[in-house]
């Protein structure tokens, strides 16, 4: 039975605020929701549209941004101000992706370091959050727009490798586009729930979920047992999906009728023309035989049996990673109990047989494969609003727990919402040279800097023997036991030195006051956001100016006096930069003093090696 509550100030009768499930794809995002009367999930849409979202940004020469299909449109006419598959750099820093780099048409900041990467449209630098959190945003307002109702808790959807850096992003992308995330699911696992799958207690089960999207490919290999799934493994190749299968269109029919790449890249109405129809030709070949299409007096023509032949070395691919995944869980392929299809690609039917051949039964596809990871979630997000009382709702955490890094940051080790017992452990370096103490302060809490927190404690890891700064390891652990214990404990892995202390159950909060304090998160948002960003980019500033300031001082000599100079110059800048309150601008004179400088690094390395090869210590 839903929820009703009654509005003291107007008499009115209302529904308790309904959760819903959002699945935040590579290609297309979409909400879903439990229908309040049939209980069934469905997608929302808005009458004859579609109920996918491509998870699009276009941004115009004011900087504003559109979201969706009215983005999709500007692809390729204005490639550098449209970003496309923006979870692709969520949680990444710019040497994660840079083998890659080449894979994206707009500017991705390229500066070397270890910091997450940025984007930059015009003047503005956005963070792979910040975008996410445009897209939430937009679908947050459609689901309002349909339900005619306020939506700010949801269930959102992430891939089974995303690493805890990369579900935090997802987080606090929600978070600053005003929804409150009550659980990030895995895909596979939510996809599973969609069939069914995992709402039986005494089930037992192994599943394949055999997912390929637009630009992804994953396989995962999950237990079910009593309600609980385990990923046993994944695998897959984050660059391969069905934008691969429309290149391969596309080729044929340049082949076909002798169109150069030379022509295809001067030509962005023949290149998009060209792969608009391909998608087109690929969907309908699903259902048909043969499409052909008369496009500008020119014959485009694909039959299916040709069709399949293009693609049978990406299908073979998918099947070796398949293949891959089911010898790291240590199973064969009769160990499967299900298969799982999602994924748009999947609707392809040789891609299915490929698979159900691979496995030796058949594929689960009932449910629309586009739609099923956001079904899934707003089953999950059904049964967190208690709606579905056959499941037992584990102990979970009310608030985050984390510890302050630099500049005041919360950094969150434990999410809230996260089951009991659970644990989580981060690695930390220090900042200065020789330092031998690090303070490690416990906060709880969904604010971005600690003041706006709550403090559990507070203690001091001693007597780290003395390293240049970065180079220490401490690793800080979070254990949370079945009673709500929390055992926090940092431990210098160089030298083992350790400390460790307990903070008592529940952390002393009222109902109420959690309350309050996740409604503060939500409001204060985008301000922590600007604040958190502007930290960054000064912690990210001062670093940059200490190396450069200690590179120049042991190598003034391989300089020359113009290049002293100019560098001096560019930290000066930089300097000023980071007293005011405009993070673009730090990013800027970043990006400035990287410019300048980059040549020397080489050169350094060059004598360097130089050195090493006369025998020299260096
Ligand atoms: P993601 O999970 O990466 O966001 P989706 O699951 O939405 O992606 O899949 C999008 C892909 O599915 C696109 O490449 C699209 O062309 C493809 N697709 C959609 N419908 C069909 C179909 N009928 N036949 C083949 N491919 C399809
Ligand atoms: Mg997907």
């Amino acid at each position: 039975m839903a929820k009703i509550a009654i509005n003291i100030a107007t008499g009115s009768l209302q529904q308790a605020e309904m959760i819903v499930g959002i699945d935040l794809g590579t290609t297309n995002s979409l909400v879903a929701i439990i229908h309040p009367e049939s209980k069934i999930p469905v997608a929302l849409k808005e009458h004859d549209s579609s109920s996918l979202v491509p998870s699009i940004i276009h941004f115009d020469a004011l900087g504003n941004p559109t979201v969706g299909e009215a983005a999709r449109l500007f692809l390729e006419t204005d490639p550098k101000n449209t970003i496309f598959s923006a979870k692709r750099l969520m949680g990444k820093s710019y040497k994660d992706i840079q083998e890659n780099a080449g894979f994206f048409t707009y500017k991705v900041i390229d500066d070397d370091t270890e910091s997450l990467v940025k984007v930059q449209v015009g003047n503005t630098f956005y963070s792979p959050v910040e975008l996410s959190s445009l897209i939430l945003k937009e679908l947050k307002q459609r689901a309002e727009h349909i339900l005619k109702t306020p939506v700010s808790k949801a269930v959102v959807t992430v891939p089974a490798y995303f690493n805890d850096a990369q579900r935090q992003a997802t987080r606090d992308a929600g978070k600053l586009a005003g929804l409150d995330i009550l659980r990030i699911v895995n895909e596979p696992t939510a996809a599973s729930l969609a069939y069914g799958l995992g709402l039986h207690k005494d089930e037992e089960k192994t599943i394949a979920v055999y997912d390929l999207g637009g630009g992804t490919f994953d396989i995962s290999i999950l237990k079910i047992t009593n309600g609980i799934f385990e990923v046993l493994s994944t695998n897959g190749n984050t660059y391969l999906g069905g934008d691969d299968i429309d290149r391969m269109i596309v080729q044929y029919w340049m082949q076909q009728s002798g169109i150069s790449l030379e022509e295809l890249k001067n030509n962005q109405e023949l290149s998009q023309g060209l792969r608009l129809r391909a998608e087109e030709a690929k969907k309908y070949l699903s259902t048909h035989d043969a499409f052909e299409v008369n496009w500008n007096g020119d014959i485009l023509a694909l039959t299916r049996e040709v069709f399949e032949g293009l693609i049978q070395s990406l299908i073979d691919q998918t099947i070796q990673c398949c293949s891959n995944a089911l010898s790291d869980a240590k199973l064969t392929p009769s160990a499967i109990d299900t298969i799982v299809m999602v994924g748009g690609s999947t609707r392809v039917p040789a891609i299915k047989k490929a698979v159900s051949d691979f496995f030796g039964r058949p594929v689960n596809d009932s449910v629309n494969p586009d739609e099923v990871v956001a079904l899934g979630a707003a089953i999950q997000a059904d049964i967190l609003a208690g709606n579905n009382k056959d499941f037992l709702l584990l102990d979970i955490t009310p608030l985050s727990l984390g510890i302050e890094t630099m500049g005041g940051l919360m950094d969150v080790l434990i999410p809230r919402n996260a089951k009991i017992p659970t644990k989580a452990g981060r690695q930390y370096t220090t900042h200065k040279d020789g330092q031998s103490d690090m303070r490690i302060s416990v906060y709880q809490g969904e604010r971005d800097l600690v003041k706006d927190n709550r403090k559990l404690a507070e203690f001091s890891l001693k007597g780290i023997p003395g390293m240049p700064a970065g180079l220490p390891k401490v690793e800080v652990s979070f254990l949370i036991n079945a009673d709500g214990i929390l055992v926090v404990r940092a431990k210098e892995l160089r030298s083992g030195v350790e400390q460790e202390i307990e903070v008592k159950s529940q952390y002393g909060l009222t109902d109420e006051e959690v309350e309050k304090m996740l409604l503060d998160s939500i409001t204060h948002a985008k301000e922590d956001m600007q604040i958190r960003a502007l930290v960054e980019a000064r912690t990210e500033g001062e670093e940059i100016l200490a190396v450069t300031e200690k590179f120049i001082a042991k190598n003034a000599s391989l300089l020359t006096a113009e290049e002293i100079t100019a560098t001096a110059s560019a930290m000066q800048a930089l300097q000023l930069a980071l007293t005011m309150e405009d993070k673009n601008l730090i990013h800027s004179k970043i990006e400035e003093l990287n410019e300048v400088t980059r040549p020397f690094a080489e050169r350094a390395m060059d004598v360097a090696v130089g050195e090493a090869l006369r025998g020299r210590v260096i």
